[in-house]
């Protein structure tokens, strides 16, 4: 069985689940900010953790917060959690990306931040994006703050600027779903040294150390990782997720997109051994990065384009996350794959403004809908994909 992502995890890594790693969070932030051109970055035990934790730090309470309607709910939780109110806005047809025509119309006196969210790696219009802010807090006379959610999109760039280095802050995450992980975490960049070091000291009071048990259950979960994605046995991965439950506790507990949650330990600091797994993974990420955009282009040029599919862009600058198909028959499309041991993601298979719990705000999001009934996503992370192509040829 082909899977629909695989981390790319090496020698390194597994050797870095063996050492002491003593002071690794701290290299970790600094590393990833030099990487990523920030002058400081903050790191988290989740990404959704670290933007509750802004949100608190910068003392955002009822605001309205704009964000896209499609993209990863925890999002939307984080700005509930907060105490705070998540404004849904529509996306585009051809990037997935938020409509800012849309966060136009939609700023008001209660907007006090908009998260900008690259998705499925495609990024967004900076430019358009800062003027936005601009003009917003000169009409309404308050700091709107800027959050760029780079989890999709580590390294894009847009007009040759990387992503993530302008506005007020930019989130990442690492789960091993994410382009480069640390088994679980997540990291704010700041621009702003003095924005970055209020971040710090937010958290150094409130987050606590985590107790050895998890640090011992992280690594045997990295561990478990290395196997249930080994391609002889990922047939086996494949069958105890689709068909029984045996796996939900790790797959499903985590994310749960019907409740607004977070996870039990979201108030706990980021392991060292997770970052010195993420430490690893920083030096993989322009070959992991390289290998995406490789495959992206393949499948633009070999993938068979059938009736009523439709296909992404290529777009300059993209990382790719996920390549997104949209089909008539999502199930059907899946099954079909599942046959000749490829699968298929369905990634993202919900518009937030209909989950439960966001019903009530009443913002409808055609396209965001539309989305979530038929997008599948093709396995990027292999080195080639020219058999998921053939297979797809042959099918009539
Ligand atoms: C994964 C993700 C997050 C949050 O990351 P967690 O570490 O799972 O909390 C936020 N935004 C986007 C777009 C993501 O894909």
């Amino acid at each position: 069985m082909i899977p629909r992502f695989k981390p790319t995890l090496g020698w390194d890594e597994f050797a870095a689940l063996f050492r002491r790693n003593t002071g690794a969070v701290e290299q970790f932030e600094k590393e990833f900010a030099k990487a990523f051109h920030a002058v400081d970055a903050v790191a988290f035990p989740y990404g959704r953790s670290a933007q509750w934790a802004f949100f608190n730090a910068v003392g955002l309470k009822n605001a309205e917060i704009i964000m896209p309607a499609y993209t990863c709910s925890v999002v939307a939780h984080a700005i509930t959690l907060s105490g705070n109110r998540p404004r849904f806005i529509d996306i585009c047809i051809d990037d997935y990306n938020m409509n800012l025509d849309l966060v136009v119309a939609s700023i008001n006196e209660h907007t006090r931040a908009i998260i900008a969210t690259h998705t499925f790696g495609y990024p967004q219009n900076i430019d358009k994006l800062e003027e936005i802010v601009r003009l917003g807090e000169a009409r309404y006379g308050n700091k709107i703050w800027l959050m760029q959610d780079c989890c999709h999109a580590f390294g894009a760039t847009w007009n040759g600027r990387l992503i993530g280095t302008s506005g007020d802050v930019a989130v990442y995450a690492f789960n091993i779903s994410k382009l480069i992980t640390s088994i679980f975490g997540g990291m704010l960049t700041f621009q702003d040294q003095k924005l970055a070091t209020k971040l710090r000291q937010w958290r150094n009071n409130l987050y606590a150390k985590p107790n050895i048990l998890k640090s011992i259950l992280r690594r045997l979960y990295l561990l478990s990782i290395y196997i249930a994605f080994n391609e002889k046995i990922y047939g086996m991965t494949w069958w105890l997720q689709e068909k029984s439950s045996l796996l939900n506790r790790f797959t499903k507990s985590y994310h749960l997109d019907e409740k607004i949650h977070f996870p039990p330990d979201y108030l706990e600091r980021m392991l060292d051994v997770e970052a010195a797994v993420g430490l690893v993974q920083l030096e993989r990420y322009t070959s992991i990065i390289a290998t995406r955009r490789k495959n992206a282009e393949y499948y633009d040029k070999h993938l068979r384009r059938r009736e009523n599919w439709k296909f992404p862009r290529i777009s300059d600058g993209a990382t790719y996350s996920h390549y997104v198909v949209q089909v008539p028959d999502r199930k059907q499309t899946v099954n079909e794959f599942a046959k000749k041991d490829i699968q298929l993601g369905e990634l993202i298979q919900y518009c937030i403004p209909d989950i439960d719990g966001y019903q009530q705000l009443e913002q409808r999001c055609p396209i965001a809908e539309a989305s979530s009934k038929h997008t599948i996503n093709f396995p990027l992370t292999l080195d080639d994909v020219s058999k998921i192509c053939a297979a797809n040829d042959q099918s009539v």
